[in-house]
């Protein structure tokens, strides 16, 4: 199979694996105090450093939860927790909009959802009107969009929340270890990650909350003050090491391997437009994450296509969500009709990805198309 779903799930690099073989075989808990516990609490330092090396931050700005989900959560439910507005995109991941909706419905406090263009570019006009009233708590958005890699312009939402006396939150999932961050510049509160999108492994994460910032201290999680009290629970050490080693190992190569998945992306798209005219790619106008492809096959519904591509693992628009059959709300907001959305496929390439599995899939994609466009004829007689 070739494997181009990285959006959903990134393979674990090699680095990885071995250290978290390495904690694995090891005992000990990070908070005991004898060497064992000291050991583990080793492992676990020395990821917080690798992954702030890879952010640009201070290792002690980190939190490691259990993923992108659990650290966006923490991060609405401490910038909110004083009511007023909570703006945020409609393209966010469901761990923000989900969160966001329900965390609102919950106090006096009001949701404002940016639209988009149908670029994918957020519109600000929403968040000048609510910080003109003066009442933001909190602004999230993404870096990076998970179905069409569209990246956010953050700096004039930066402003506008800064100016308002709000927090900014990113979720920045989709864009750590591929295009490089510097949180010494790039002036946001807190961030979210999960390591299993830059070669970690699945249910470790981290939220940055930056030193000074006024985030209110909201735990999720409350027990034996772990991570500073903002996350308690024994930590995952073996999750951790892993993490470290993969954002060390996706900081080492972040040039390379963005460049060449880059041009992957291009054959691939090249390849697409070049044989099948018809197909649009959404966001393409837009700076976006290395190796995303957003392609609708007008009338060719995405879940048909992908049924006579097996040798190919890639998605249908929103494959992060759920297997339930609802279109993908980051295309509807991008303007897309509800068909249009429902025949929209993901590419997601990565560091391991080579030119063959790019061909792969181009043959697989123009075979799929003629499959189910002559069964769909058929039926239609
Ligand atoms: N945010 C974004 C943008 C994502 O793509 C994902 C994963 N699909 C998440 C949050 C949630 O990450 P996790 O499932 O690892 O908690």
């Amino acid at each position: 199979e070739v494997y181009l779903d990285y959006n959903a799930t990134a393979p674990l690099r090699h680095e990885a694996l071995e250290a978290m073989l390495d904690a694995l075989r090891s005992v000990g808990n990070a908070s005991s105090v004898h060497a064992a516990g000291r050991d583990a609490a080793s492992r676990v330092e020395l990821a917080r450093q690798q992954l702030a090396r890879l952010l640009g931050c201070a290792p002690g700005e980190l939190i490691f939860t259990s993923g992108a989900t659990e650290a966006n959560n923490l991060a609405l439910r401490a910038g909110y927790s004083s009511g007023g507005i909570l703006a945020t995109t409609a393209v966010e991941h469901p761990a923000i909009l989900e969160a966001a909706r329900a965390i609102t419905a919950d106090g006096p406090g009001t949701l404002v959802e940016l639209p988009v263009d149908r670029d994918g570019a957020v519109e600000l006009a929403p968040l000048e009107a609510a910080c003109g009233q003066g009442k933001v708590a909190i602004v999230s958005a993404m870096l990076a969009n998970n179905e069409t890699g569209v990246l956010t312009d953050l700096e004039p939402i930066i402003k506008l929340a800064h100016e308002a006396g709000a927090l900014v939150h990113t979720d920045a999932t989709q864009y750590v270890g591929r295009l490089p961050v510097d949180l010494s510049e790039l002036d946001v509160d807190l961030v979210s990650l999960s390591a299993h999108k830059f070669g970690g492994p699945q249910g470790v994460g981290a939220l940055f909350v930056r030193r000074g910032a006024s985030v209110p201290h909201r735990p999720l999680l409350i027990g034996g003050g772990q991570e500073r009290g903002w996350r308690a629970g024994t930590l995952n050490v073996p999750g951790i090491a892993g993490l470290g080693a993969a954002a060390e190992a996706a900081r080492i190569h972040l040039h390379n391997e963005s460049t060449r998945v880059t041009a992957l992306r291009g054959v691939l798209e090249e390849g697409l437009t070049s044989r099948l005219p018809d197909c649009h790619i959404n966001g393409v106008r837009s700076p976006r994450l290395p190796g995303v492809t957003s392609v609708t096959l007008a009338g060719l519904p995405a879940d048909a296509l992908l049924a006579a591509m097996p040798e190919i693992a890639a998605s249908d628009g929103s494959a992060c969500a759920s297997g339930a059959p609802t279109p993908s709300h980051v295309l509807l907001a991008m303007g897309l009709s509800r068909p249009d959305a429902d025949s929209t496929l993901r590419f997601s390439l990565g560091y391991a990805t080579i030119e063959h599995d790019v061909e792969r899939a181009i043959e697989a994609t123009v075979r799929a198309v003629g499959e189910v466009r002559t069964a769909m004829t058929a039926t239609s007689e």
